[in-house]
């Protein structure tokens, strides 16, 4: 089929690999002259595994387009998606103006029937919006083109977005058009093959969708973290909570990691959208203002440990950081709790020492590359000269480093650990004072 991505971000470009892969021809459109003319040359504008492969591949099959054109890309599209960013406004509610303004260009260029795709995370009503915006500037032209308008969340995870998008637990298709559906189950049919994951509701069900499955994941976090904050005042090891209510199967393992606060581009966001919406429309989102609450308290943790061994001036403190990005696996640095606990620190007069395996350069520039802030290519080498060890983000590569390195290394070794990766026991075997989050035995 002919598909149209407007926005070549985390979604519109693992979404349009996906389908190019599946033999689709996709336009991506961008604003970014500068994104895809780099993309023209093989440079993938973002991290996220195995997608620089499939992209090429696809490019070069002429299956995969990159444009900054409108009007060619809407020309003869079947399907157009909307895949642009919609962050978090000033009053908390998504802005749309993104969004707004692609609708207005597919407005202005539609030539034929078209199914207009809402990928982007959109307060409930939008798709009546987008809708609204088309048909006026069709009626502008004086045209008379039919479209219709569905919206189809996107539930990718960072880090693991080709799988997800490849095999996507569910594909939530809003919409009372069968015209705008059979379009849309004919794009999806490879990923129904094995087994239908396609559920069709109205299109003001499937935006809340999307809201509901990022606030339950939030709050499933935000729980953790309180659970994790009463297991350190009671003397209570969090871990051990976890796994045994983990085994209960209406609780489950996933998503009850304690941690150092959430972060990333949709989790913040996204509750917070929600919690205008709710009040907007007269309704208090108590649990979802908890979960907010209890998330910002969380994401000063890691520097409230830092304090308690060293207290609250740091002139002359080196502190090495490992990882950065708001969760591994990913470059994204957006509301990333590694950001907070840096930038404390660093006022607080210390030195840093960071390693990210991928985005040293994007937090220092974040941080506004002040002098005390060093990046190092080894995380070993960070720790050269280091008083403690700081982890914020959880890759794969610090779960099992060699102790007796960073015991040597550190100045006097202390670790401040905001993802739970070692073994108080051990670290007190191994004579290294450890912090991390709701470990009573441990602080
Ligand atoms: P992003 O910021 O990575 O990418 C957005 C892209 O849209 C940018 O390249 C930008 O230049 C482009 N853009 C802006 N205006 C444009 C226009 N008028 N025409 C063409 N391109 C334009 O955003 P993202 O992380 O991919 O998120 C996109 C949407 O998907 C958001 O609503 C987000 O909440 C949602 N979402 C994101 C994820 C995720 O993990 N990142 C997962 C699910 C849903």
């Amino acid at each position: 089929m002919r598909v149209t991505v407007f926005g070549i971000g985390y979604v519109g470009l693992v979404q349009a690999a996906v389908l190019a892969d599946l033999g689709n021809t996709v336009t991506c459109v961008d604003i970014e002259q500068s994104k895809v003319d780099a993309l023209k040359e093989g440079h993938i504008p973002i991290f996220e595994p195995g997608l620089e492969p499939m992209v090429k591949n696809n490019y070069r099959g002429k299956r995969l387009l990159f444009t900054t054109d409108a009007k060619t890309a809407v020309d003869n599209a079947e399907v157009i998606f909307i895949a642009v960013g919609t962050p978090m406004d000033q009053d908390g509610s998504a802005d749309l103006q993104y969004v707004l303004k692609v609708a207005e260009t597919i407005g202005q260029n539609l030539t034929n029937y078209s199914v207009v795709v809402n990928k982007s995370t959109v307060p409930v009503g939008t798709g009546d919006k987008v809708e609204a915006v088309i048909k006026e500037q069709i009626d502008i032209r004086g045209s008379d083109i039919d479209f219709d308008v569905v919206s189809n969340p996107e539930f990718l995870k960072e880090g693991a977005a080709i799988a997800d998008c490849s095999k996507p637990d569910r594909i939530i298709l809003g919409s009372n058009s069968a015209k705008a559906l059979g379009v849309m189950h004919n794009l999806y049919a490879p990923f129904n093959r094995n087994h239908k994951r396609t559920i069709v509701m109205d299109r003001r069900s499937a935006e809340l969708t999307k809201y509901a499955a990022n606030c339950m994941l939030a709050t499933k976090i935000s729980f953790m973290n309180e659970m994790a904050n009463i297991a350190e005042q009671v003397g209570a090891d969090i871990e051990m909570v976890r796994n045994g209510i983990g085994s209960d199967p209406r609780i489950g393992y996933h998503f009850i990691y304690p941690g150092c606060g959430y972060g990333g581009s949709c989790f913040p966001k996204d509750v917070n959208a929600l919690i205008k919406t709710s009040l907007d429309h007269g309704h208090t989102p108590q649990i979802l203002q908890s979960v907010e609450s209890v998330n910002a308290a969380q994401k000063i943790k890691l520097e409230e440990m830092v304090y308690r061994h060293y207290g609250t001036n740091l002139a002359g403190t080196v502190i090495a950081v490992w990882g950065g990005t708001f969760k591994p696996n990913t470059d994204d640095i957006r509301e990333a709790p590694s950001l907070v606990a840096m930038s404390a620190l660093l006022e607080k007069g210390a030195t840093i020492r960071l390693f990210d395996p991928i985005a040293n350069e994007a937090l220092c520039a974040k941080l506004g590359n002040p002098d005390n802030l060093f990046t190092l290519d080894d995380p070993m080498e960070a720790l050269t000269g280091s008083d403690g060890l700081m982890i914020c983000t959880e890759w794969k590569m610090f779960k099992a480093p060699d102790f007796n390195q960073i015991k040597q290394s550190l100045n006097h070794p202390v670790i401040f650990d905001g993802r739970n990766l070692y073994d108080p026991e051990t670290m007190t075997e191994l004579g290294i004072d450890y912090y991390a989050i709701g470990r009573g035995k441990s602080v």
